[in-house]
């Protein structure tokens, strides 16, 4: 993954097929074509996973609520994905019982709800054992006692399974590199060129060093996600379906603020439903969703978002009156749907869509970061009609290819695995980061932990996060300070204190390995205080 020679390969040589845009659509798309014999290259222009595809739920699930629209094949599509996904990399899509409390005032009753969850189960497949199971209201409460037990009726226990959406997007990035596609960050798509009308080239823009260059490509495939329609307009194909783009935010509080014993999805009362999904010391809540227009390079949560959220969760759960100060950190996302006339926010479809321009050039759009193998396959169909048609290409093999070095049967032995790094983390005090780790990087965690040997420092926890780090910065294109503490290790949202604890250690490790002058090093610095700021915005 050496840099120089990456941008050297992307100038150099000319490409089936370009991907611009490295969240988990772009990903998908370039894991797929690459393993079916397509000459691929992907360019992002910061991190992978920059936009949307580190600031979802962080959830690999069928969408219930989608079932309300009667979107019965997205359903059956993502729901039938969850299976999938989790057997790729079992570490880090994990099982989840999803708890759904049903009240007497509000939602949907017993019997649809226990109706619409066996047709969800039906839709996705679901194995016997984790089908549906509905709750009587005393079951409900002994599952959860925090719950408001005014107005409770019953329950029902889900399967979903939880993920890092982050992470999840770099290792498939790394898989596709695996498999020969040229990928590189912080190179930005700035413009198209053009041979005889058709796209054929992109002027290249590499964000870290100013440096432009020319990439040539037989078919370019926008996978931009909010930034879609800005690459259409450049390419003046912005006719027709448009985006129309959705804010959801997420807040996070201490777990001690909001004990739940499980993942839990509820009714705020306004016709919408949020989570609340405890991982590790915190609990993170929501999501919202309200139109939006505003910067597509800074979103963040504002106060009323915070508020919406923290008043639904007060109304649910007894004696736990969350405020505004509790709130540890927070993110927010777009979610670049596709524009229906007439329609709001939280109706619109979830379904992605191809849109073909004159130009050749091919976008998508829509659709969920669980639905991201299914959608790669359309896009790499269309993209082998279109311009491969006659090569001898294999067809589509990602629902077999393992992530993240994984050669997990299964979730027991994740389980098992999970346990031996207990035991060596146990040894330097350091147990307590064992799910973290684990379900971050899987196997993985043997690399890391021979770097963690070779490394000296007194303090175990900034030995281990400079272990990850080293990792990271050889394995995984770490560039800037936000790469790893946002997007490889989410502790700017899952762990402000330890953050604020080994960010200073890591800078020095991260100045000396990119050789940094000190105005660089300040810039990072700013950056980071920038993103801790806001993601604490609505506290001010
Ligand atoms: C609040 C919220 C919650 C969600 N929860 C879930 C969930 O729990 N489960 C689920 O399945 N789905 C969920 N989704 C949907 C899912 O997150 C998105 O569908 C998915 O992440 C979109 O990925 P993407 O790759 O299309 O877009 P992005 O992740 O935004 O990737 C596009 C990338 O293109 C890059 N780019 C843009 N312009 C250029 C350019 N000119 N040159 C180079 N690169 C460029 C950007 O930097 C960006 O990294 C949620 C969405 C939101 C907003």
């Amino acid at each position: 993954m050496n840099k120089d020679t990456v941008i050297e390969k992307l100038q150099s040589e000319k490409f089936d097929l370009l991907i611009i845009g490295g969240g988990i659509t772009g990903a998908g798309i370039a894991l797929d074509a690459a393993t079916r014999g397509l000459k691929t290259a992907l360019i992002e222009k910061k991190d992978f996973a920059y936009g949307t595809s580190s600031r979802s739920t962080k959830l690999i699930h069928g969408g219930l609520r989608y079932l309300k629209q009667l979107e019965f094949g997205l359903v059956k599509e993502v729901g039938s994905e969850r299976a999938v996904v989790h057997k790729l990399a079992p570490h880090l899509v994990i099982p989840e019982k999803m708890l759904l409390p049903l009240y007497e005032k509000r939602g949907l009753g017993s019997t649809l709800t226990s109706i619409g969850l066996r047709l969800y189960d039906w839709l996705a497949g679901v194995k016997r054992e984790d089908q549906r199971k509905m709750l009587t209201r005393k079951q409900t409460l002994k599952q959860e006692p925090l719950l408001n037990p005014q107005d409770i009726k019953g329950g029902a226990i889900y399967a979903e399974y939880r993920t890092d959406d982050a992470r999840l997007t770099i290792e498939i990035i790394k898989s596709a590199i695996a498999r020969g596609a040229t990928v590189n960050n912080y190179c930005e798509a700035t413009d198209f060129i053009y041979s005889e009308g058709t796209a054929n080239g992109v002027v290249v823009r590499s964000n870290l060093t100013d440096n432009s260059f020319v990439i040539q490509s037989t078919v370019i495939v926008n996978a931009a996600g909010p930034w879609v329609d800005v690459l259409r307009e450049k390419d003046k194909s912005k006719s027709g379906k448009h985006l129309h783009l959705t804010k959801g935010v997420h807040i996070v509080v201490p777990h001690e603020k909001l004990p739940v014993t499980q993942s839990i999805y509820f009714d705020v009362g306004d016709g919408r439903m949020i989570f609340a999904i405890p991982r590790g010391r915190i609990t993170y809540i929501g999501t919202t969703d309200t139109d939006y227009s505003g910067d597509l390079d800074n979103v963040h949560a504002d106060k009323p978002d915070a508020e919406y959220l923290i008043r639904a969760v007060n109304l649910t759960f007894t004696n736990v009156n969350l405020t505004l100060n509790d709130i540890e950190s927070s993110w927010a996302g777009l979610r670049p749907l596709i524009h229906e006339e007439g329609k709001g926010a939280s109706e619109l479809s979830r379904k992605d869509e191809i849109f073909e321009s004159t130009s050749g050039l091919i976008s998508i759009a829509g659709g969920k970061l669980t639905g991201y193998r299914k959608m790669a396959e359309r896009v790499v169909d269309l993209v082998v009609e279109r311009s491969f048609d006659e090569r001898e290409l294999k067809s589509c093999l990602t629902g077999s290819i393992l992530l993240a070095s994984s050669d997990f049967k299964g979730y027991n032995e994740v389980i098992r695995y999970r346990q031996t790094i207990f035991e060596k983390l146990k040894r330097h005090g350091l147990q307590s980061h064992v799910g973290e780790l684990v379900s971050n990087f899987g196997k993985q965690c043997d690399d890391i932990l021979d770097r963690f040997e070779k490394i000296t420092e007194s303090d175990a926890e900034i030995r281990l996060m400079k272990a990850q780090l080293d990792y990271c910065i050889k394995m995984e294109m770490v560039k800037t300070g936000s790469d790893f503490f946002v997007r490889r290790t989410g502790l700017l949202y899952f762990d402000l204190p330890l953050l604020t604890k080994v960010m200073e250690p890591c800078f020095q490790t991260m100045a000396i390995q990119f050789d940094w002058s000190d105005a660089r090093l300040s810039e990072e610095k700013n950056e980071m205080k920038r993103l801790i700021d806001q993601a604490l915005n609505f506290k001010r």
